[in-house]
């Protein structure tokens, strides 16, 4: 999923604890300027957001920077605690900087809430999910890099006393005798 976050109106700031001296939209900003004014602070759910891989800022109904995520900060503000989203910002060749830059908003919706989430067609080749070595982590691929190999050996190790030969004898046959049927 993405997340898209709304820019306010423009506001000079003094205290922030992103060390800003303004957020919200202004007309012709740069896609850096609008990265750092939408990447924070917000009342974010860390477990929602932490699933999210892109971000994409909007000011005055268009796209203006689109980032990938790659940490979310907490930080104190005067109104409470609130998070920041750490990224870097994509560009022409990427996907989705291609089909969103400029764009109007991909996530528009009725609400007055600078946040959304939804599910973009371009992330699905992005999309993470568990290696399947069982490792916990996650990963755009079936495995995380070097992990087939690990996933492999696990099973060489547990069934085949770790024994690669056995588990190739064993794989052979067991290949020979589904093709002859018996
Ligand atoms: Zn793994």
């Amino acid at each position: 999923m993405a997340i898209r976050i709304r820019l306010g109106d423009y506001e000079r700031q003094t205290d922030d604890a992103l060390g800003r001296d303004a957020i919200g939209y202004f007309p012709r900003m740069t896609e850096t300027e609008a990265w750092e004014a939408g990447r924070g602070l917000w009342r974010l759910n860390l477990k929602v957001v932490s699933r999210e891989r892109f971000a994409v800022i909007v000011g005055q109904d268009l796209v203006r920077a689109v980032a990938g995520i790659t940490d979310v900060t907490a930080h104190m503000t005067g109104l409470g605690p609130k998070k920041a989203l750490e990224g870097d910002l994509l560009g022409p060749g990427h996907p989705m900087y291609d089909r969103y830059i400029n764009q109007p908003d991909p996530l528009a919706n009725d609400s007055r809430n600078s946040i959304a989430y939804g599910d973009l067609p371009e992330e699905a080749q992005f999309r993470t999910r568990d290696c399947a070595c069982g490792c916990d982590q996650s990963t755009t691929h079936d495995f995380v890099p070097g992990h087939e190999l690990r996933a492999i050996q696990a099973r060489v190790r547990e069934h085949f006393g770790g024994s690669v030969l056995s588990f190739i004898t064993w794989l052979d046959a067991e290949l020979q005798s589904t093709n002859t049927g018996a």
